[in-house]
């Protein structure tokens, strides 16, 4: 079953300079339908950004281009919004979750620690969640952690849904915030989310440094590709050119 890489928001960071990103989204087909990994932008933070969604664009230098918007993208490979059914969350900041309000349908699984800081903001980056994304009531499908484990991370695994589907607790970017990992034809496709440096690079700077930001997890997770050819790491965000050379692989 095909698993499409689209791209939800496009941006470009202060450092390095004039390196356009963008916002990793998967879509999955399932035994269920069509599944979503993180949403990127959605039409209304095109049209009616609030004050948060405006600043964002400006300091990041976002690409105004509704066209983006993953529900568009979706429309045209032929399906219909309401194909997607299910919506998967690494995290609820507004550049992974502002597309909700387009699938108003699906059934959205997320860690219920993520939820909860949604509820309860404590830390800084927990205020990057915009409000009018969960406005319409998403039909929540929200997770604890029983015992399982995928590989030998603790996680939990989305019942019934094939292929599988396992969403990974990786706290630090937010308290909740998770990796989302998708069973292939060979292997795995791990999207680390906000976990891991842009474009994955784990290298990119002393951990110290960013690990404030993004969590402890970049050496446990840098060992584990390593060992595990059979597991495809992906960042939340990657250059715009690798979204460009996946359309051909
Ligand atoms: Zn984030």
């Amino acid at each position: 079953m095909p698993i499409h890489v689209l791209n939800g928001f496009s941006k470009s960071l202060p450092w390095p300079p004039h390196q356009p990103i963008g916002a990793v989204c998967l879509l999955a087909e399932t035994n269920q339908g069509l599944l979503l990994v993180d949403t990127g932008l959605g039409l209304q933070d095109y049209e009616k950004p609030t004050r948060m969604m405006r600043d964002f664009m400006n300091v990041m230098h976002a690409v105004r281009d509704p066209e983006i918007a993953i529900v568009r993208q979706v429309v045209r490979m032929g399906y219909k919004p309401e194909d997607v059914r299910h919506i998967v969350l690494t995290h609820l900041h507004l550049d992974h979750a502002g597309g909700l309000p387009d699938f108003p349908q699906a059934q959205v699984h997320a860690y219920r620690r993520e939820y909860q800081a949604l509820q309860h903001p404590r830390k800084i980056l927990e205020i990057p969640y915009n409000k009018p994304d969960f406005a319409h009531g998403p039909r929540w499908h929200l997770y604890d952690l029983q015992g399982e484990c995928w590989y030998d991370f603790d996680a939990v695994r989305l019942p019934g849904i094939l292929p599988e589907v396992w969403l990974v607790p990786l706290p630090g970017h937010t308290s909740g915030h998770c990796g989302v990992a998708l069973q292939t034809g060979g292997g795995w496709l791990f999207q680390c989310g906000d976990s891991v440096p842009v474009n994955l690079q784990f290298d990119f700077a002393p951990v110290l440094l960013y690990r404030p930001t993004i969590g402890p997890h970049v050496p446990r997770l840098k060992a584990f590709a390593e060992a595990h050819p059979e597991v495809r790491l992906i960042a939340g965000h990657m250059w715009l050119d690798w979204f460009e050379k996946e359309k051909t692989r």
